[in-house]
């Protein structure tokens, strides 16, 4: 099945070299496109610049182009793109669903505590609302943060892998932040700014980001967006199943074989073996993508 307008796109976070769980993801988004005779797009992920090594975008680049793995369109850069998330937020605080947030960690500690609610360990806390409009703002304290308002009651959404998905929001994340209290933007704002911008019709990445989704779904409503068709992929783990990360330490890929590299990635998504040289592999896992014609949205 060919989708004339499918665009699809691997949005790296340049906080350091891909490793073998990032290149999955690569090779998942760019074989989807390719299946579906589609458009593959690489877009930096910039915006939380206290956490990006510099050079890494190059380095990535570099890495995913040894792979094979090229942007069909000029790459694309979420650090120059700070004016559309302004003009998305003013629009969210015209509409009433973005506000204003004094609260720093602490307080909303205190504030769940004082209510009873208590926080499971490795979560993140919910926010209790307490600088909602109708709850009285600011009330005099200094905005640090732009929250979205969200409301009570499933959000149901359907991923390509791992079928029906579903997530209360204001009861398991609560009021999520648009813009940080250190004035950066949120990667919630910028992803769903840049998929629409971009046309992105399929979202494919790695399964740790499959709780963003009701969140980005919600953005993309309360902005007119259509919503993504949505496929998380599986993660690679390390010997006492943890989740390969740059933050626990996992080797960038090494440049020096490449197929290698691809061919173990291709083993995660389940493809068949297959030998070099690098474009015929390429091509014989784009025969083989599973999720051929399952890309309904
Ligand atoms: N930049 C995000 C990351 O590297 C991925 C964003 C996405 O694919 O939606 O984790």
């Amino acid at each position: 099945m060919s989708f004339l307008s499918y665009r699809g796109r691997f949005a790296p976070s340049p906080t350091g070299p891909l490793h073998a769980g990032s290149l999955v993801a690569a090779l998942a988004s760019w074989l989807d496109a390719r299946a579906h005779g589609g458009t593959w797009l690489v877009r930096i992920e910039d915006v939380d610049t206290p956490r990006c090594v510099p050079g890494a975008d190059h380095f990535i680049l570099g890495q995913l182009a040894a792979c094979g793995l090229v942007s069909d369109e000029p790459v694309c850069w979420q650090s120059a793109r700070g004016e559309h998330y302004e003009t998305a937020l003013d629009r969210l605080i015209a509409q009433g669903d973005a506000y204003p947030c004094a609260c720093s960690r602490k307080d909303i500690e205190a504030a769940l505590l004082a209510a009873g609610r208590h926080r499971e360990r490795h979560h993140a806390a919910v926010y209790p609302g307490t600088c909602r409009p109708e709850r009285g703002g600011l009330r005099g304290r200094e905005a640090r943060a732009w929250r979205l308002k969200v409301s009570p009651g499933m959000l149901a959404w359907q991923d390509r892998r791992l079928g029906p998905q579903q997530q209360d929001l204001a009861a398991e994340v609560g009021d999520f932040v648009l813009r940080r209290a250190d004035g950066l933007w949120a990667y919630q704002l910028a992803v769903v700014v840049d998929d629409a911008a971009q046309g992105i019709t399929h979202v494919v990445r790695g399964e740790d980001l499959a709780d963003n989704t009701p969140r980005q779904i919600r953005l993309q409503q309360a902005l007119g967006q259509p919503a993504p068709s949505y496929l998380h992929t599986p993660l690679v783990r390390d010997a006492n199943g943890e989740k390969l990360s740059k933050q626990n330490g996992a080797q960038a890929l090494a440049l020096d074989d490449p197929l290698a590299a691809l061919q173990a990635a291709a083993a995660v998504l389940e493809l068949p073996a297959a030998a070099g040289p690098l474009h015929e592999a390429l091509a014989t896992w784009t025969r083989a993508w599973p999720w051929r014609g399952m890309a309904g949205g």
